[in-house]
């Protein structure tokens, strides 16, 4: 796509909104373009509906303020506010030209810029450097994005050692991207990358977790978990996963530990990250478990899901995650080695059921099912696990079929407390009781049911 085309595709998808927006800044003469992601999606055919819109002003917070109503302070400091306009949120970055950066993470003095040029070159790469002026409807490409875009390249602006070595999150950013995108990273980025992994240190593990999220969330995660390793990012920051690596498994396997967790985890859905954890995970203490080392083929792994469940365990609190993911991780690796045959009796449904819980269930099985594709040797579905699934579901729903048979009293009780013969009255109570113990449950007590029945009025 040219300049020319470029351009005309961000015209054509302009809103209302955004029109009346520019409009506001042109009545006080200030300049206003859209920056980063939005045009970068837009060309890439990848937008999603509704999807956010950077906004870079030489109009200053305070200004800003003056000219909307409606705005939120979000990061004076940085020149970042956030407009507020029919019901959706922009934000609006005052141009920007980055003071001297000491501690690898945020520049010492934060300078506002008179122009967009210099704004867009303190940008992180190429493809995130394009900008639209609004007011003039022209694209801005100062540093060949749209090239980079169409070769599918990841490319800092200028110098990469520089580029890095201002903020060090930019190399996890620029796998990120390249994983998300499906990019590959231009070489002298890549080499740069390797060259500056001792800025790592100097970010802040939730900025890192961050960015290692939206890449557990590309189509196939096993393409950043690649970059990392060849970069020896992975060294850094999960080493756990590179024992694995040429670690041949059994028969029953056709890739080594490794890449049999990084397709496992392609194999899992991108919206599920728990899942996709999970999977990345499930097996990291199989080399620690091994036995029968000799004959590789007849390999065993005993209780590696327990100790891979406290490995990744481990892994994600280092990592920062939230205690509520790491503790479902956790559960989901610890489960995952069930082995349903046809021999199970229904009470060994129903202690798999309480041992995994219903809200783990339906994870456990998208991370089962993920496991046997990461295997590689089997392609349809499993029998086996489609088997114990309807067999849960024919249980679960005998139990929730609650019947007056389930009430902790019965007519006899009732006939008794209310002194009142056999009638159509008895099963009108009960039908009664009944409504009220499906809407809560723990009603269903016999002192509470015999309470109940006493203060029963016909109506
Ligand atoms: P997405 O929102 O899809 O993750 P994005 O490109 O909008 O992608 P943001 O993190 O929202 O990414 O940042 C917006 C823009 O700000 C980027 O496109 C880039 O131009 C710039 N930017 C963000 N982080 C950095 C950084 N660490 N160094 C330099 N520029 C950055
Ligand atoms: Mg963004």
């Amino acid at each position: 796509m040219d300049l020319h085309d470029a351009e005309k595709l961000v015209r054509k998808n302009l809103s209302k909104d955004i029109e009346q927006i520019t409009e506001k800044f042109a009545e006080h003469d200030y300049d206003i373009f859209i920056v980063g992601g939005f045009i970068r999606d837009l060309i890439l055919g990848r937008s999603k509906p509704g999807q956010e819109m950077d906004l870079a002003t030489n109009a200053r917070p305070e200004e800003i303020k003056k000219i909307f109503r409606r705005t939120i302070p979000t990061g004076i400091r940085h020149g970042t506010i956030t407009l507020i306009w029919e019901e959706k949120t922009y934000e609006i970055t005052t141009f920007r030209a980055d003071g001297k950066y000491t501690d690898g993470r945020h520049p010492d003095t934060v300078r506002f810029s008179k122009t967009i040029e210099e704004d867009l070159s303190r940008r992180d790469f190429t493809i995130n450097a394009l900008a639209f002026d609004l007011r003039k409807q022209r694209l801005i490409d100062h540093h060949e994005g749209l090239k980079d875009l169409e070769a599918g390249i990841i490319r800092t602006i200028g110098n990469p050692d520089d580029r890095f070595q201002e903020d060090g999150l930019r190399l996890m950013r620029a796998i990120r991207f390249a994983t998300v995108l499906n990019f590959r990273i231009e070489e002298k980025t890549r080499r740069s990358i390797s060259k500056n992994l001792y800025m790592l240190s100097k970010v802040a593990m939730e900025r890192i977790k961050d960015e290692f999220v939206k890449l557990m969330q590309a189509e196939k995660p096993s393409q950043g978990i690649e970059f990392m390793r060849k970069s020896e990012m992975l060294r850094k920051l999960i080493p756990e996963l590179l024992t694995g690596f040429g670690l041949l498994q059994n028969k029953f396997h056709k890739y080594d530990v490794y890449y049999h967790l990084l397709y496992s985890c392609d194999a899992a859905p991108g919206d599920n990250l728990n899942v996709r954890l999970a999977a990345l995970f499930h097996d990291v203490c199989k080399p620690a478990t091994r036995l029968n080392k000799d004959e590789a083929k007849e390999a065993t792994f005993y209780n590696h899901e327990i100790l891979s469940s406290l490995v990744a365990k481990k892994i994600l609190k280092r990592m920062k995650f939230s205690n509520e993911i790491i503790n479902k991780v956790e559960k989901l690796i610890a489960l995952h080695m069930f082995y349903y045959t046809d021999e199970w009796t229904d009470s060994a449904v129903r202690r798999f059921l309480r041992k995994a819980g219903l809200d783990l269930l339906d994870e456990l099985f998208v991370l089962r099912e993920a496991d046997r594709i990461g295997n590689g040797t089997k392609e349809e579905k499993s029998k086996h696990l489609e088997e114990l699934k309807k067999r849960i579901r024919k249980i679960l729903d005998e139990e929730n079929a609650f019947s007056l048979k389930h009430l902790k009293i019965n007519g006899q009780d009732v006939m008794r407390i209310k002194g009142i013969p056999p009638s159509p009255l008895v099963g009108k109570i009960l039908n009664a009781i009944m409504e009220k113990v499906l809407e809560d449950s723990s009603l269903n007590t016999k002192e509470k049911l015999e309470e109940l029945v006493k203060e029963y009025k016909e109506s």
